[in-house]
């Protein structure tokens, strides 16, 4: 090969991914030489000295491609091209827009390093001949050193271990695979790092509640769950605005319909490897039963598979099946693409129901391991304070269910499979959980991040926080932070006053359910000064469709609202119940309904705003509503407003975290 390409790619759901492993295809195709990686595993200090890179980001909106691309062009690069602008929204999903802007892509390295190529992998069919698979998958056979099968019914707990290491030992597979090269594993950590959860050790913790907080007539199932981080080390001490990563499991019926579709025994030993590790490498291998990787590594039972899949398929598809193969061929052509869309994503179908759907593909493990989704940890804010709650981390989780056109029910692996679980000592008694049975988890796999809203220490900075749905979720450990701080205060000057009687915080401040860890209190002391001036305002925006149905949490705010938490009256706490009257009613018109207020806080207060939930309109509709109060109220013109806001962004006084 003469020449070589870098493609660097951030994933979220795994578009990026694809579409990278689809480049580095059409390279190969090409006889460039690609290299492939996540953005997080590149050394960012070798960037000058690459010659061809094309980076691939997914991401909710499309502010961070072009903030990169921008970034990128300012840093001296030179772009070969304009940016590629993906959207799994429009009707034929991402590959629409990539369809046509590879081709682009290759014409115009073609010009700017005179490569020249002879075909182009325009035809999809060109890239049909599958060439050797990433990874070799060997069954241990009697002879080896190694149990050939486990013969144990398993239980949940022991299901999750089983998947949850499958996934750790295959990641590191996988890297090696994509050609990176991968340290040992006792070469990367140090014995304290060893020793704490993450990706490739979590934490199982045990269920302690499970409460749907929307009414039972609510089209939305909203689920209040309480996990016990007790004996997971510095998990324990989260701050306010973390995330809990949540390993789903899938159903184990859907698992084994999968096992016997393609006629594989589930306790079955097997080792992975790379087909291709870069040279000098040590060999990653992982070990694990069929099962456990079925359940730990892939996803066959949630995600839509991708097109790449449907190629592989129909290449393993017997002629004689004439139908079913042209028909998977079809899909695997950019003709195809509408048809596939509408099959597959549309319809929210799982590789299980597309292998139901085409019974003579017989696809082998090392290919199902290359083209199928990956199983993947969701992301939720931890919705209380470990001061408040310590040991405790709850989730506030909105349970995915949805149509499909065809009216086919879909719901959302792990907001279903949270849903699902049965807190300890429940089991079997089909308590609080959406269906508790036998096979309901009662630990769940987790680890816990830094998430990106970072909440001010002091009590004097003045919070506007907006929430709708379970955007709320980091807001109520804010809060639940800010009570627990409050607290200290009024303690502090209590005891100042009357030194002789004052008491312990956690005996003076008795709860049943505000349970105040004292050494946890004292990581987030309040400053010295902030004793002496009264604490800052804050006031929380909720969004909901009706107040009595799932206005969740209201009690607990109300009471904030009355300890001084957030500011007394309407602009303390601002529900907006969308259909509550006729005309719709979001938090973007309660914010204009105190935009005085709001102004006040940021332009004389220097109040920090929080906004946090879904991604769809509502992240760039509240910026909007602030441009708009900044003209009205600041006297600005639109562009003055527009960059008032980036400068509070760039101060970082306006804070985003919003998902899809
Ligand atoms: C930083 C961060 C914080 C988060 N915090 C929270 C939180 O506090 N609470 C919370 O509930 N979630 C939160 N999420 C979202 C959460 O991580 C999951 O994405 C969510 O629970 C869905 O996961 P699932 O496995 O149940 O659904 P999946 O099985 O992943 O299914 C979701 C997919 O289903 C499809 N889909 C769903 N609805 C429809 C529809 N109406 N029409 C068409 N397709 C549809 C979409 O393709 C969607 O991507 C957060 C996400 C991030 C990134």
């Amino acid at each position: 090969m003469i020449s070589s390409i870098l493609i660097l790619y951030g994933s979220q759901t795994g578009n990026a991914q694809d579409v990278a492993e689809r480049i580095s295809r059409e390279s190969k195709f090409l006889d460039i030489s690609p290299r492939i990686l996540p953005l997080d595993s590149y050394d960012v200090s070798e960037l000058p000295r690459e010659t061809a890179v094309v980076f691939i980001v997914s991401t909710a909106g499309q502010v961070a491609a072009k903030k990169l691309y921008r970034r990128l062009c300012s840093l001296g690069a030179t772009a070969c091209l304009d940016l590629g602008l993906g959207d799994d929204q429009h009707p034929s999903g991402y590959e629409a827009a990539l369809d046509t802007w590879l081709p682009r892509m290759w014409d115009s390295f073609c010009s700017a390093f005179q490569w020249s190529f002879g075909m182009r992998p325009d035809d999809q069919g060109q890239l049909v001949d599958l060439g050797l698979p990433k990874y070799k998958v060997t069954f241990l056979t009697a002879t080896s050193s190694l149990p050939v099968i486990i013969d144990l019914i398993l239980t949940e707990e022991q299901r999750l271990q089983a998947a949850v290491e499958a996934a750790a030992a295959f990641r590191r597979v996988s890297a090696q695979a994509s050609g990176q090269r991968v340290m040992r594993e006792d070469e990367t950590a140090s014995v304290s790092e060893k020793a704490q959860f993450g990706p490739s050790h979590p934490f199982l913790a045990p269920v302690l509640e499970n409460r749907r907080i929307t009414s039972s007539d609510h089209f939305q199932d909203v689920r209040h769950i309480a996990l016990s981080l007790r004996g997971s080390g510095t998990m324990e001490c989260y701050e306010p605005g973390d995330l809990v990563n949540v390993w789903p499991l899938p159903e184990a019926s859907l698992c084994e319909a999968f096992l016997s579709r393609l006629g594989l025994d589930g306790d079955t030993l097997i080792q992975v490897q790379a087909n291709d590790p870069p040279a000098g490498c040590h060999l990653e291998v992982s070990i694990g039963t069929i099962r456990s990787f079925i359940e730990g590594v892939l996803d066959v039972t949630g995600a839509s598979p991708r097109r790449r899949f449907f190629q592989v398929l129909s290449h393993f598809t017997p002629d004689t099946s004439e139908i079913e193969k042209e028909r998977l061929s079809y899909f695997s052509s950019v003709e195809g693409r509408d048809d596939l869309y509408r099959y597959n994503q549309r319809e929210g179908r799982s590789v299980l129901e597309v292998l139901q759907d085409f019974k003579s593909a017989n696809p082998p493990l090392e290919w199902l391991l290359e083209t199928c989704p990956l199983m993947k940890a969701r992301q939720f804010s931890i919705s209380s304070s470990s001061r408040m709650h310590p040991g405790e981390a709850h989730l506030t989780v909105a349970v995915v269910d949805w149509n499909t056109p065809y009216k086919r029910r879909r719901r959302g692996l792990c907001s279903s499979y949270l849903a699902n679980a049965a807190p300890v000592g429940s089991q079997g008694l089909g308590q609080n959980s959406a269906c508790s049975n036998q096979h309901s988890a009662s630990k769940v796999a987790v680890w816990v991040e830094k998430g990106s809203l970072r909440m001010p220490m002091s009590l004097l900075v003045p919070l506007i926080l907006i929430g709708p749905g379970t955007g709320v979720a980091p807001f109520r450990s804010f809060l639940q932070h800010r009570a627990v701080l409050m607290r200290c205060r009024a303690n502090k000057l209590n005891s100042q006053s009357s030194p002789l009687t004052s008491e312990p915080l956690k005996e003076s401040q008795p709860s049943s359910d505000t349970d105040i860890d004292a050494s946890c209190v004292e990581g987030g002391n309040i400053s010295a000064c902030d004793d002496e001036v009264e604490p800052a305002p804050c006031s929380l925006f909720f969004g909901c469709r009706y107040r009595d149905k799932d206005c969740y949490y209201e009690e607990e705010f109300r009471k904030f609202q009355q300890d001084g938490v957030l500011t007394q009256g309407e602009a303390g706490f601002c529900v907006a119940g969308s259909r509550d009257q006729p005309q719709k009613v979001y938090v973007t018109n309660k914010l204009m309904e105190h935009e005085l207020h709001v102004w006040k806080l940021l332009e004389n207060h220097g109040a920090h705003v929080y906004v946090s939930g879904s991604a769809q309109k509502m992240p760039s509709d509240v910026l909007a509503t602030f441009e708009s109060i900044v003209t009205r109220k600041g006297g600005m013109s639109m562009e003055e407003a527009k960059q008032y806001m980036r400068q509070l962004e760039f101060k970082g006084r306006y804070h985003v975290e919003a998902w899809s």
